[in-house]
């Protein structure tokens, strides 16, 4: 059975080993273990299946496309050149094992500070945007690097629940609206393509 909160159900590895324990396995361990999340674990009815992979072009992302037709990939990226590069790589490779990019989320896009407002671009700012219109990938958009939304995390009360109106909380809410609505919309292309077939 998965964990549930706040309407989530959730499996992780780590629910299985000592938090000092790292994971350190190879290839067809990943494939297993992913595997077996998909098949044993009994999620009922789900809206999304959102898969959380470690970053770069490894194992789990090879297992996890070749295992289930995926609907597509979010990558996700900090602004900075060098994290662009791996996410332009993770991007080339779902495109090699054909599962559609449905866009890209820059994370830790700004600080803004709590007393004078004014907003810090820590890891420079934009290019996740500016990545997607060059690959040709729709912005999903962007989260700011934030305490409330670390706080939230570390205590089970994700920002979205305690705060739901703060700006925070907006950004991964426009975020989740977009994507969805690009779900919707690759969905129902299928739909008439099957029936037109
Ligand atoms: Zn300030």
């Amino acid at each position: 059975m998965p964990a549930e909160s706040h309407g989530v159900k959730l499996i992780s590895m780590a629910f299985f080993v000592p938090d000092d324990t790292p994971m350190i396995w190879r290839g067809p361990m990943v494939h297993g273990a992913i595997m077996q999340f998909l098949r044993d674990v009994i999620w009922g009815d789900l809206d999304y299946l959102l898969v959380d992979l470690p970053p770069g072009t490894g194992d789990a992302q090879l297992s996890i496309a070749q295992l289930v037709p995926l609907t597509g990939a979010v990558i996700v990226t900090t602004p900075q050149e060098v994290a662009l590069l791996d996410s332009k790589k993770g991007l080339a490779m779902f495109q090699k094992v054909h599962v559609p990019v449905l866009g890209i989320v820059e994370n830790m896009s700004f600080f803004e500070c709590p007393h004078c407002h004014e907003k810090t671009e820590i890891f420079s700012r934009g290019g996740g945007k500016a990545a997607a219109e060059k690959l040709g990938v729709s912005f999903l958009g962007e989260v700011p690097i934030d305490p409330a939304i670390r706080e939230g995390g570390d205590t089970g009360m994700p920002i979205v629940v305690a705060d739901p109106k703060s700006p925070q909380a907006q950004a991964f809410m426009n975020i989740a609206k977009t994507l969805a609505g690009h779900i919707s919309v690759r969905n129902s292309n299928e739909i008439k393509l099957t029936i037109i077939q």
